[in-house]
């Protein structure tokens, strides 16, 4: 399997540290509004990549943070009179429901900064007593660049030029600083501000720190990846980089994976420039596989322009996917002939050569979209080659097939699976009321509705309990 490395800007073979396993780290959305759909790149793309790795047995512990304290939830708090955590608490819960519907399984842990600061404290401190940085008069402490010989690694660029461009480096209220390259640790709290007890000041921390703590907690000193968009390359992850291999005195990361950006208009797709639609927006009009499908239409690190010609082409894309599966489905249940012939042995062996190509190009830096193809080539293969006579053993394999590389991708194409736990469960409320209210026929209606869908529902004394045939 090849992983194209940021560090060293080539695709390298992946072996990870520990046999078998793989640890991740990827950065999460600041908390303080509803997510666009830049923001789900990098959650659906490494979803992806998680679940493909899982799909070549290796045992993933995949963490992902959420910054919940930022000056943007701040600002947020104030103008609605709440508490930055309640601000943060709510578009937590959103994101979480916007990943459920995109298919992005829950991380193995979701950190949230403000839990973790007595963690932030002890490395900052680790950072000062081996030199690395200091407190300035007024309580701020500063990463002292310079002092880490590798800075600059990750984003190819050299001190010097970053000094030479240092100026704008010199933000106001830091004019502490000992050297304009260096970067805030741990600053003073101001008016109307969350704040928290320090040797230096109360007072919060900087935004980098908490990746390097919540990586080393969860994961461990050295992981395998660590991934975000390609606008945290410079200076986010370089300065994690700083905080960890300073801290620690070995190396962080050994892939550093970063997607490309959602443009639109060939411009990146932000809330500071106004150009974006939030997951929700788009759950209005599309379900959101098709979101997921259209991502995963391009290659992670290319740029991806989002249009509505392209959101159509992908959902008529994805309805040819399921529109065969469920035709499969339609000739199992008719088919006469069990067992395979000779024949539908063989060319079963042909339909085989399309999970090869899957899987090859997967296994180079996860080429999502030649993966694509390949499924839509056994699409074809099936549509083709499943007729009348066909056996049940042979549509069977044909579909199970397709069903498990949508899966790989996380993409879900038979109807059953489609349904939301939140779904079955509400559909079970409801049958419970039409049974209160005597209405049977429509209890039976539910009953049989979530059968279809592959649910089972059983009566017990404890309530109604449902699992998935
Ligand atoms: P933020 O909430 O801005 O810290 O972003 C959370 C994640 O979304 C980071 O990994 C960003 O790099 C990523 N991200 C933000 N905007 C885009 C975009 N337009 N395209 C791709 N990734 C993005
Ligand atoms: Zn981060």
């Amino acid at each position: 399997m090849k992983v194209y490395n940021t560090l060293s800007g080539k695709k390298e073979e992946f072996v990870p540290i520990e046999e078998g396993k793989v640890s991740m780290y990827v950065c999460g959305p600041t908390v303080y509004n509803l997510i666009h759909i830049g923001n789900a790149r990098p959650m659906i793309v490494f979803d992806t990549v998680r679940r493909y790795m899982e799909h070549r047995g290796y045992e993933v512990n995949y963490v992902s943070n959420f910054t919940d304290v930022d000056d943007k939830i701040i600002k947020k708090a104030n103008e609605e009179g709440n508490d930055p955590s309640v601000i943060s608490e709510r578009y937590i819960a959103e994101c979480k429901k916007d990943m459920e519907a995109l298919h992005v399984k829950p991380a193995t842990t979701h950190p949230k900064a403000t839990c973790e600061i007595g963690g932030m404290i002890e490395m900052i401190q680790t950072l000062i007593d081996k030199g690395h940085a200091y407190a300035a008069q007024d309580g701020t402490v500063y990463f002292k660049t310079r002092s880490f010989p590798g800075y600059g690694k990750l984003s190819h660029k050299n001190l010097d030029d970053l000094r030479s461009g240092g100026r704008s480096l010199l933000v106001s209220g830091e004019e502490q600083k000992q050297d304009p390259l260096d970067f805030v640790l741990w600053k003073p709290k101001k008016e109307g501000e969350p704040f928290w007890e320090s040797p230096w000041c109360e007072g919060r921390p900087g935004w980098h720190i908490e990746c390097s703590v919540m990586s080393k907690k969860y994961l461990g000193e050295e992981i395998d990846i660590h991934a975000g968009g390609e606008d945290l390359i410079f200076p986010h992850h370089e300065n994690e980089i700083a905080q960890s291999e300073a801290a620690n005195g070995r190396p962080f990361a050994k892939y550093w994976m970063h997607n490309g950006f959602l443009n639109i208009d060939n411009k990146k797709m932000s809330k500071s420039l106004g150009n974006f639609f939030t997951v929700r927006d788009i759950s209005e009009k599309y379900d959101l596989q098709v979101l997921r499908f259209f991502m995963l239409s391009a290659h992670y690190r290319s740029p991806l322009n989002f249009s509505a010609e392209l959101m159509e082409a992908a959902k008529n894309g994805l309805e040819r996917i399921v529109t065969c599966v469920s035709n499969l489905n339609f000739l199992l249940e008719k088919a006469h002939k069990q067992e395979l012939s000779g024949e539908e042995e063989k060319t079963l062996l042909q339909a085989k050569d399309f999970m090869k190509k899957f899987d090859e190009a997967m296994d180079d830096d996860f080429n999502t979209a030649d993966a694509i193809s390949a499924i839509f080539e056994l699409v074809k293969f099936a549509n083709t080659s499943v007729g009348e006579g066909a056996s049940a053993a042979y549509i069977r394999a044909l579909k199970d097939e397709i069903v498990e590389l949508m899966d790989i991708c996380g993409l879900s194409v038979e109807r059953g699976q489609e349904i939301l736990d939140s779904e079955i469960e509400s559909l079970i409320r409801e049958r419970q009321e039409a049974r209160k209210a005597k209405n049977f026929a429509r209890a039976d209606e539910i009953r049989d509705q979530l059968l279809k869908k592959g649910i089972i529902l059983e009566d017990t004394r404890e309530g109604v309990k449902w699992k998935r045939a």
